[in-house]
């Protein structure tokens, strides 16, 4: 049985040449509004024959580096200074972003856990249908912007998702290499496979994701990272001219991610102390911090430890935790 098609549409025409401003209109009948719409705003900056690229952000709503940065770029990107095609979705989760919440607040759905959607599904779902299933297929590269949301803090880096296809792999690493972060993470597990980078390696569309700051805030050496390294993952595609984006200012630390082991978990429901910082070096069965107990002090904290060597890209930003909760991540340089 062939799969049912998307019932959201773009106000604007993809094949048309200049800037044009729209929305994707998802329709949605509630009470106050019976025949009407969530209006996710879309951008195309076209100008002739050339590469095609969909830069997105608002994935997760809490996560505003790239939110912004693509805003900024939706005004100053002509159709004159480039060639080929700019798709641009600065708030994929539009009732998440306007909330500034992970999740939506119309059916909780995380939009990042939910690729590649269903055209019948939740509203979140179906916004990831047509992701997956009308803008990708359209491009030949992508980048998710994202910024660990309120509930996390990073180092701020790009990054990338294995996909097991060596060819699609080395497209999406010289991207990777091109955006010229101060660090480069490649995810080298499989993790939920639900996520918008999971869309875009089946589609074989090099893509690239990254997290820019984090804990719900705005921190402009993110939003400047994005800015610039946007522009040069545009010059790498042929897109911009080289000399429209600026140069690297520094060199990429090259690190990646190897599984589950990279991560520490609260072992309890309490309140966390940290026992080491963002950018630290740790070694395996290093503490990590402990869970203290407000409500009976006398009980002893419970403590938690790193399971193998690496560097904090990660930590958590709340100070309550429950058990499960992620408090700390790690990366380790990629052995070249
Ligand atoms: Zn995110």
């Amino acid at each position: 049985m062939a799969r049912a098609q998307s019932r959201l549409s773009a106000e604007i025409d993809f094949t048309k040449e200049g800037k044009q401003h729209g929305f994707v209109r998802l329709p949605y009948s509630v009470h106050r509004s019976a025949y009407g719409w969530i209006p996710i705003p879309i951008v195309c900056i076209a100008n002739g024959e050339g590469p095609r690229v969909l830069l997105m952000a608002g994935n997760h709503g809490d996560e505003y580096e790239g939110q912004i940065a693509l805003a900024k770029l939706i005004r100053t990107l002509e159709p004159e200074q480039i060639t080929g095609r700019v798709i641009i979705l600065p708030a994929a989760n539009l009732p998440a972003a306007m909330a500034g919440t992970r999740v939506s607040p119309i059916d909780g759905g995380n939009l990042n856990r939910e690729f590649p959607g269903n055209p019948e599904g939740t509203v979140t779902s179906r916004i990831a249908h047509y992701i997956e299933s009308v803008l990708l297929p359209m491009c030949d590269g992508f980048h998710d912007l994202h910024s660990g949301g309120a509930s996390l803090q990073y180092l701020p880096f790009a990054s990338m998702r294995h996909s097991g296809d060596a060819e699609l792999d080395k497209r999406s690493l010289a991207a990777l290499r091109a955006f010229a972060p101060p660090i480069a993470i490649i995810w080298a597990f499989s993790g939920a496979g639900t996520y918008a980078a999971s869309a875009a390696n089946a589609r074989k569309v090099a893509n690239l994701g990254g997290e820019f700051g984090g804990s719900g805030t705005v921190d402009r050496s993110g939003v400047a990272l994005v800015e610039g390294g946007i522009r040069r993952f545009l010059a790498h595609f042929g897109i911009l001219p080289k000399d429209a984006a600026p140069p690297a200012s520094v060199k990429t630390r090259l690190m990646e991610i190897k599984g589950k082991h990279y991560y520490v978990y609260a072992p309890d429901h309490g309140l966390f102390e940290p026992a080491v910082d963002l950018g630290q070096d740790v070694v395996a069965g290093q503490l990590a911090g402990h869970v203290h107990f407000i409500d009976n002090p006398a009980r002893e904290p419970v403590p938690c430890h790193f399971k193998t060597d690496g560097m904090v890209i990660c930590r958590r930003a709340f100070g309550r935790v429950e058990r499960g909760d992620c408090v700390f991540h790690l990366a380790t340089d990629l052995k070249t």
